[in-house]
């Protein structure tokens, strides 16, 4: 049995010093976090709006809490008063939601746009195409506390891995052509958030800047 500091350390140790490493926290206990916390960490992930907003008040306040379920724009309030990235944006009426509640918050929070890699169904995201229109079309009039910060994207559950480097590919493909087509946004538009503990090596292998880690980390769920 490894103890988290081991865990840690190991998977720090196999990320090259450009990729973020997003400890994902959901069905953690509060105490679980805080040991990671102690251990030097600051950014955290979640799925559920109402677990995160639940949690965050009892943790330190210099944690970067990522939201990288799908998100309801209902939901949107429980967390826009703190909340640092948004990972899985996938319309512009989420969007205009997160808008308007870091405006209340007077803050601004950062958004990726979620690309439908997968071979499935299930998971959330744009197509390729109107991802690539609504970055073209970006509005910063509209979204003047949202900042663009890049893409996010989740392979397919499968064991073929060549299939995962390919999902892989294709987003890292589609990041860079935007950075290049849009150099106005490239300053801000820097991070591609892709690799889960299964997939991690093969997701940076394509350009990942920012894998979510959970079972890894933190053991089975
Ligand atoms: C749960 C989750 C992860 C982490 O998955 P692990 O396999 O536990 O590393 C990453 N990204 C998203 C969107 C998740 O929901």
């Amino acid at each position: 049995m490894s103890t988290l500091a081991e865990r840690y350390a190991s998977i720090r140790s196999q990320l090259p010093p450009h990729v973020t490493l997003v400890a994902v926290s959901k069905t953690r206990t509060v105490e679980e976090i805080r040991a990671l916390y102690d251990l030097g960490h600051r950014d955290f992930g979640e799925n559920y709006p109402q677990e995160l907003k639940d949690k965050q008040p009892q943790l330190p306040s210099d944690i970067r809490w990522h939201f990288i379920g799908h998100l309801q724009t209902n939901k949107v309030k429980y967390i826009a008063p703190f909340v640092h990235l948004v990972h899985a944006v996938d319309s512009e009426r989420l969007l205009d939601e997160l808008e308007k509640r870091a405006a209340a918050a007077k803050r601004s929070i950062g958004v990726l746009l979620q690309l439908h890699i997968a071979d499935e169904d299930s998971k959330h995201g744009l197509a390729k195409s109107a991802l690539r229109s609504m970055v073209e079309g970006w509005d910063q009039q509209r979204w003047p506390k949202l900042k663009l910060n890049g893409l996010m994207g989740m392979a397919t559950f499968t064991d073929d891995r060549e299939q995962i480097a390919k999902e892989f590919a294709t987003l890292a493909d589609l990041f860079r052509s935007l950075r290049e087509a849009q150099p106005a946004l490239a300053g801000k538009f820097t991070e591609l958030s892709m690799g889960m503990s299964s997939d991690m090596d093969l997701a940076i292998e394509a350009g990942s800047t920012m894998v979510r880690i959970g079972t890894s980390l933190f053991g089975e769920r």
